[in-house]
C-alpha cells in the first residue's frame, strides 16, 4: 500500500510580506471581517478539493499531513477540526500519523499549540528565524521577534515535536552573537532545527535593497560550517541540506519530499506527485474559482524526471542509490552519467561506494554548497 503525505497550503500571511519572502502567499488584515469571510470560502474550498479527490486516492494510507503556507498559524484550531475531521470521514490515515502546522511567533501561545495538539497535531514548527532585532531588521521580517523564554516554554510542552526554524548568514550579525543565539536555542532542547541560508531572491525588497548579495557568500558559509559543528556537537543528526534533528525526530513528510515519494497537495499553489504524475494548483482567484480545475498535470520528460530526483535525494546526507534511481525515474544510467560523477568525484562534491551490491552516491560537505553546480552538470550527462 502506498503512504503519501497530504500538503494543505494556507496562503495568507498577517499585514505584509516579510522582504525576503517568495513564498506564495497574500498579506492580508486578520482582524478584518473580510478576511472571516475569506478564510471560511477557502476551508469549505479545500473541503470540497479534499473530498473531490478521496475516490482516487482510496487505496493510499495517509502517514503523514503537513499544514504550510504563508502563514498557517492565522487560522483557529476549530478550523483545523473541522479540516481534521474531513481528512478523517474520506481517507484512511495511519493510528501514527505525523500531524505539523508552522506557527509564527504572532500567533504563538501555549494555549494555541495544546489546543491543536488535543485535535491531533504532533508536530510544531516555530518560524523563529532570529532573536537578534538588527538581524529581524535587516531581512524585514514582519512578525514580532519571538523571545527565548517563549522558545523554552514551546519545547516543554508535553506530547508535541518542538521543531524552531532559523535563518543563517544574516550579514549584520556578528559571530559571536550568532553563536550565542544558537546555543541558546539549542540549550531549550527542540528537537529539529531547520537553518536556513538567507537568500537574497530576485525581485523581494531584501534583494532590491542590497547592492551586490555575492560579498557575503564567504560569510555565509562560514556561519553555516559554525551551525553544523555546533548543532552536531550537540547531539543533532545534519541529515539534510538544511536540517538537523535528535535522531528519531526528522520530519517524515518532508522526507518524502526529498526521497521522491507520493504527496498530495491541495489549496491554492499546492503541489501534488502520486502515480507517477506531477499536478500543480492555480494561484487563490482561479483555485476558489473551480479548485478542481485549477488543478493543472505538470507534464516532465524523464530528463526532468532525473534531475528533480537527484536534485531531491543529493540534499540528504544519505544521498541515492542507483538501483532506487532505476525504480523511481525509469533511467538506467549511461556511460556519461558516471563520467559526470567522476567529474564530480575529481571536484570533492560527491562520492560513490559500493553498498551491498549497489552504488550509493552522496554529497560531501563541500558538494553540499554546491548543488546547482551538481546538477548542472548531471543534467549536461542526459542530453
Ligand atoms: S510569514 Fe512566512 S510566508 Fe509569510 S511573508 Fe513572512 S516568510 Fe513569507
Amino acid at each position: 500500500m502506498i503512504h503519501p503525505g497530504i500538503y494543505i497550503h494556507i496562503p495568507f500571511c498577517n499585514n505584509k510580506k516579510c522582504d525576503y519572502c517568495d513564498f506564495y502567499s497574500i498579506a492580508c488584515n486578520p482582524s478584518h471581517s473580510n478576511f472571516q469571510q475569506i478564510k471560511h470560502a477557502y476551508i469549505n474550498t479545500l473541503a470540497s478539493e479534499i473530498i473531490h479527490y478521496s475516490s482516487e486516492l482510496k487505496n493510499y494510507l495517509v502517514d503523514t499531513i503537513y499544514i504550510g503556507g504563508g502563514t498557517p498559524s492565522l487560522l483557529q484550531s476549530s478550523d483545523y477540526s473541522a479540516l481534521l475531521t474531513v481528512l478523517h470521514d474520506h481517507y484512511a490515515i495511519a493510528s501514527e500519523v505525523e500531524i505539523t502546522l508552522e506557527c509564527n511567533p504572532d500567533d504563538y501561545s501555549k494555549n494555541y499549540i495544546q489546543q491543536l495538539s488535543h485535535i491531533g497535531f504532533n508536530r510544531f514548527i516555530l518560524g523563529v528565524q532570529t532573536l537578534d532585532a538588527r538581524a529581524h531588521n535587516y531581512i524585514g521580517r514582519k512578525s514580532r521577534l519571538c523571545t527565548i523564554e517563549e522558545i523554552q516554554e514551546f519545547c516543554t510542552i508535553p506530547d508535541i515535536i518542538p521543531c524552531v526554524d532559523i535563518i543563517v548568514g544574516i550579514p549584520v550579525q556578528s559571530v559571536t552573537g550568532y553563536r550565542s543565539m544558537l546555543n541558546s536555542i539549542i540549550q531549550c532542547n527542540p528537537k529539529h532545527i531547520s537553518a536556513y541560508m538567507l537568500t537574497y531572491e530576485t525581485n523581494t525588497p531584501l534583494r532590491l535593497r542590497t547592492k551586490n548579495p555575492l560579498q557575503y557568500a564567504n560569510f555565509q558559509r562560514n556561519m553555516f560550517q559554525k551551525t553544523i559543528n555546533a548543532l552536531e556537537a550537540s547531539g543533532y543528526n545534519h541529515y539534510e541540506i538544511s536540517n538537523f534533528s535528535i535522531p528519531d525526530y526528522e520530519s517524515k513528510h518532508n522526507l518524502k519530499y526529498w526521497n521522491f515519494e507520493s504527496y498530495i497537495g491541495f489549496g491554492s499553489g499546492a503541489h501534488s506527485f502520486y502515480n507517477n504524475k506531477r499536478y500543480y494548483n492555480a494561484t487563490i482567484d482561479d483555485y476558489m474559482n473551480d479548485a478542481i480545475a485549477s488543478r493543472t498535470e505538470d507534464i516532465r520528460t524523464q530528463q526532468d524526471s532525473v534531475v528533480e530526483y537527484c536534485m531531491n535525494k543529493l540534499r540528504l546526507k544519505q544521498g541515492f542509490m542507483i538501483n532506487d534511481m532505476h525504480n523511481k525515474t525509469g533511467y538506467l544510467p549511461a556511460k556519461s552519467f558516471y563520467q559526470s560523477v567522476h567529474r564530480l568525484i575529481d571536484k570533492s562534491f560527491l562520492i560513490m561506494k559500493n553498498c551491498n551490491g549497489d552504488i550509493c552516491i552522496q554529497c560531501t560537505d563541500e558538494g553540499m554548497f554546491m548543488l546547482d553546480t551538481i546538477l548542472l552538470e548531471l543534467a549536461s550527462s542526459l542530453l
